[in-house]
Formats: C-alpha cells, sequence, structure tokens
C-alpha cells in the first residue's frame, strides 16, 4: 500500500533514487522509502521492509502522507487571524513578528510561566534540546510538554 503525489520539478531532480527516511508524524519514526522516479513523475511512499521498528509496515498516517503535499486545501503560507476573525495570509516575517510580539506581551502582563512551548515525540534529540533550552533560556518559563501526552496517553488509556 502507498500514496502518490506530483513530485515538484526540484525535488525529483534532488532524488534521482529511492531515498529511505523515516515518518514524520509520531515517536515511531517508521522507515519509509519515497521514490520519485516513476516516468510520470508521481512520488512514491512505501513502508521500508529492512526498517526494524516497522518492517514493511506503516499506519494510514504514513501510507497517506505522500497525499497532502499537493492536496489543494494545504496551508501553504502562514495565517493569522485578522481583526473580523478571519485568517488573512500574511508573509513568513510578519508571521514571526507576531508571534514575538505575542510572547513579548504575554510575559510583560503576566510572567514567563505564562508562555511555554510544544513540542513532538517526532523530534530529533538535538531539537528536543534545543526546543527546552529555547523554553527555559530564552522564554525563562519551566513550561515545556510535547504531543507524546496528549496522543500517546489517550491511546494508551483505552
Ligand atoms: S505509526 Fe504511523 S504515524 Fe507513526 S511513524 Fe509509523 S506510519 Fe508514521
Amino acid at each position: 500500500m502507498s500514496a502518490r503525489a506530483d513530485v515538484p520539478a526540484p525535488l525529483a531532480r534532488a532524488l534521482s533514487e529511492p531515498v529511505k527516511t523515516h515518518c514524520p508524524y509520531c515517536a515511531f519514526q517508521c522507515g519509509m522509502v519515497v521514490d520519485t522516479t516513476a516516468s510520470d513523475r508521481r512520488l512514491d511512499v512505501q513502508a521500508d521492509p529492512e526498517f526494524p521498528v516497522n518492517r514493511g509496515q506503516m499506519c494510514i498516517k504514513g501510507f497517506t502522507s505522500a497525499a497532502i503535499l499537493d492536496h489543494p486545501e494545504r496551508v501553504r503560507s502562514p495565517l493569522v487571524r485578522g481583526r473580523k476573525g478571519k485568517f488573512e495570509e500574511v508573509g513568513w516575517d510578519t508571521a514571526l513578528d507576531y508571534v514575538a510580539e505575542r510572547i513579548a506581551a504575554l510575559r510583560k502582563t503576566h510572567g514567563a510561566s505564562a508562555v511555554g512551548t510544544f513540542g513532538s515525540g517526532a523530534l530529533t534529540n538535538e531539537k528536543a534540546y534545543l526546543l527546552g533550552k529555547f523554553t527555559r533560556v530564552a522564554l525563562e518559563s519551566e513550561h515545556i510538554d510535547d504531543n507524546g501526552r496528549y496522543c500517546m496517553a489517550s491511546a494508551a488509556a483505552i
């Protein structure tokens, strides 16, 4: 089972042969093989039969991961809620400035503990380290959590 999506030309050129990588969605990080070599320039995602964690298996999120790449409703730029409550497209600089201003305003009004960060079990060790440093040193907050508590904890409780 696999999912396919149109391959942008630069990606097709970069991936001239099948590439082993990981599903980005959850902490299992299932091994997958991304293949752009099909003659119709479609991106094909298959479970990696040699990866010891999933051994050729993936859940539906992994199998369909390529399908969202060219989905017409995919969000392709930052959205900021405007004065009338509707999302408006903005550039990255505007979006990041907005986030920085809001964090600074919240810290000033309510203290450093009013903000926190939310990571993921899919982060690499290096990214998890940086997120911890950013939270504790830059934001001076003790509040850091990740999606594992919300995703896997509910699954484990069933
Ligand atoms: S279990 Fe599913 S979502 Fe998690 S890494 Fe594997 S394929 Fe991806």
